[in-house]
């Protein structure tokens, strides 16, 4: 029992939203409270007697012992779908990308039995999106009905950083919306070729295609900025030997490559 109580205590979210306490691989919920610094937990498996008190950010008190083993892992996955369903509400990261993320951060050198259980009991992607769908509609706006009802505002309306990105387009009939910086702007007007393109494939429903136009920018581009850059000209070099490293050493060679350019 000492150890437990050296442990930090640490929380996680419940499906209603509410605090867990996580101790000793099991999990606890509020069974009273004392004033903000005294809480009563008891276990969250029903048939299991097991409490514990605590008093500010230490455990003081622990009563009956549990009826069952702890399982660290499940708890672990608790934590994984937190994490996730914070991101979801937060971020516009397409949601299988969130998912797919979340679940790679479990691929580490350290691969073990444990890892392992996690990543078995970790729900299917098809078996959470709703629910990470849930937790991203509460923070973004309603998808509008018609194209009358589009009211774009704030960050909506801004690159990631924060730059405009939506320019007005008050007068137009039927309603468009335009994107661009100003910067893309200043590009546009200083070529003589552009690029046009359509597509109605990625077209939100409501509108009925997605126009793009393109200019040549090599020069102030990517091109320019790889040519002078000798470690990416290592690593074009390196990748070009990675077919001829042994299968099990592809991995290790290419580490090291990026690691000695860091
Ligand atoms: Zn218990």
């Amino acid at each position: 029992m000492a150890n437990v109580q050296l442990q930090p205590l640490q929380y996680i979210q419940n499906k209603f939203g509410r605090d867990s306490l996580v101790l000793g691989g099991h999990r606890y919920s509020i069974k009273n409270r004392r004033n903000n610094n005294r809480i009563y937990w008891r276990c969250t498996v029903s048939t299991c007697p097991a409490t514990v008190n605590t008093y500010e950010v230490h455990p003081i008190k622990f009563g009956p012992p549990h009826n069952h083993q702890a399982n660290s892992n499940k708890i672990e996955v608790s934590k994984i779908l937190q994490t996730m369903k914070q991101r979801a509400k937060t971020e516009v990261t397409p949601m299988p990308k969130l998912y797919e993320e979340e679940l790679v951060k479990l691929r580490h050198p350290d691969w073990t039995d444990d890892t392992k259980q996690i990543v078995e009991q970790l729900p299917t992607y098809y078996s959470v999106k709703t629910s990470l769908y849930h937790q991203r509609s509460l923070n973004i706006p309603e998808l509008p009905k018609t194209t009358a009802d589009t009211n774009l505002q704030d960050k909506w309306c801004r690159t990631t950083k924060s730059y405009q990105f939506l320019l007005p387009s008050d007068n137009i009939n039927p309603p468009m919306l335009i994107f661009s910086t100003t910067d893309n702007l200043r590009h546009l007007a200083s070529v003589d070729t552009i690029f046009c393109d359509g597509t109605f494939y990625t077209c939100p429903t409501l509108f009925h295609q997605l126009y793009t136009i393109h200019t040549m920018t090599q020069k102030c581009g990517l091109q320019t900025y790889y040519k002078e850059n000798d470690d990416i000209t290592k690593l074009v070099r390196w990748a070009a030997v990675l077919p001829l490293v042994p299968q099990d050493q592809i991995e290790d060679v290419w580490l090291e490559t990026l690691e000695e350019i860091n």
